[in-house]
């Protein structure tokens, strides 16, 4: 589109035939887009005397917000944790094979890796850029070196850290630049971790619980200082135990500070978490903060799963995997959302959860029929 061209003269699409999901609600309404950028039809109405130059008929479909994965370690042949030149060229490769799977945002994730390769590939990672046509990036998730060994999963024990005596000035020299950075995830039992937890938290970067053996206290302690997020609920943290309920514990804790939210991912695959697990989640938090973390299984998949293991409406699957995730990371005015002035990345979905089409800023990038 000619960068010359006034707002008003831009080709205004109007989805009809749909529901969408607007205000926590799927409701029969037009979705009208502009420029990228989801639009006020009264407004257009009434102060621009402006009618639809292009309708698109969604045969029914749901219209939902594209899916946010604020956890991606690569896939599709590319490990985003390999020291490499060529970041860019598989983020972009990633960015556009998550696109059948409705996801229009997403965080590489960079395990626990020798410092060499945090010098290496975040700079290569440019906030914002998925490549032409293909999911937008929103920063990187670093996940360790600053973990438990016991809990350490998949990363290689060898490249895990401590904060030392140095605490923040220690992770700044193992990663050699905090730009492009949105998510840390820590193990808050660290000796120095909430001075850490406080220096990330002041540079707007989200700090997140996991692959730790911390009590609850510890955990409160963490949330207390900026910790906003619990990686990978219930996998690589102690098992919840009634006297001392660790991470999970914070669920249902009773020292998040008024006016906090704890969000959390899980890995809703029906593998790594039982669905009896999903269900104790999601009904000990109603107020509604969950986020999925696809993982190795796809957003889409785990959107479906979420749905049936734990009974939640339709509207509660999509806004884990949207509006949550996008509160989290504090972008939700523009991510997440269907509310006029926001980016028009969308989906469109059958009744089943299943994936039809994909739109970034109001362009459709991938369809189950071809483009
Ligand atoms: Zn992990």
């Amino acid at each position: 589109m000619p960068s010359n061209k006034s707002v008003s003269d831009a080709p205004i699409v109007q989805f009809r035939n749909c529901r969408i999901l607007r205000n926590h609600k799927l409701q029969w309404e037009d979705l009208w887009v502009r420029q990228g950028k989801i639009l006020n039809p009264e407004k257009l109405f009434f102060d621009e005397k402006g009618a639809a130059d292009v309708q698109v008929d969604c045969q029914g479909r749901i219209i939902a917000p594209g899916f946010i994965d604020v956890q991606i370690n690569g896939g599709f042949g590319v490990d985003f944790s390999q020291e490499t030149d060529e970041t860019g060229q598989g983020v972009c490769l990633v960015a556009r094979s998550i696109l059948p799977h409705g996801v229009t945002s997403f965080c590489p994730t960079i395990v626990t890796s020798p410092s060499s390769v945090y010098h290496k590939v975040l700079p290569q990672i440019t906030v914002g850029d998925g490549g032409p046509g293909g999911a937008g990036v929103l920063g990187i998730h670093l996940e360790g070196p600053y973990i438990s060994a016991e809990k350490k999963g998949a990363h290689p024990e060898h490249c895990l850290r401590s904060f030392s005596e140095r605490g923040f000035s220690e992770l700044l020299k193992t990663y050699g630049t905090l730009d492009g950075v949105i998510i840390v995830t820590v193990a808050p039992e660290m000796g120095r971790s909430g001075e850490v937890i406080k220096e990330l938290v002041k540079r707007r970067i989200c700090v997140s619980l996991g692959h730790s053996v911390a009590n609850l206290s510890q955990a409160e302690d963490a949330v207390n200082s900026g910790a906003s997020f619990i990686t990978h609920l219930f996998n690589a943290m102690l098992p919840f135990h009634h006297r001392d309920p660790g991470i999970v514990g914070l669920l249902t804790s009773d020292r998040i500070p008024a006016g906090r939210t704890v969000y959390y991912g899980m890995i809703a695959d029906g593998i790594h978490t039982n669905p009896a697990a999903l269900r104790i989640a999601h009904r000990a938090h109603p107020s509604g903060t969950r986020t999925l973390a696809g993982s190795i299984a796809t957003m889409d998949m785990c959107v479906r799963h979420f749905h049936e293991a734990t009974g939640c409406t339709l509207e509660e699957a999509l806004e884990a995997a949207s509006l949550h995730p996008a509160q989290l990371l504090g972008l939700h005015h523009r991510k997440g959302t269907l509310d006029f002035g926001a980016d028009a990345d969308f989906i469109q979905l059958d009744d089943n959860l299943n994936v039809k089409a994909t739109y970034i800023a109001g362009e459709l990038v991938w369809s189950s029929w071809a483009i």
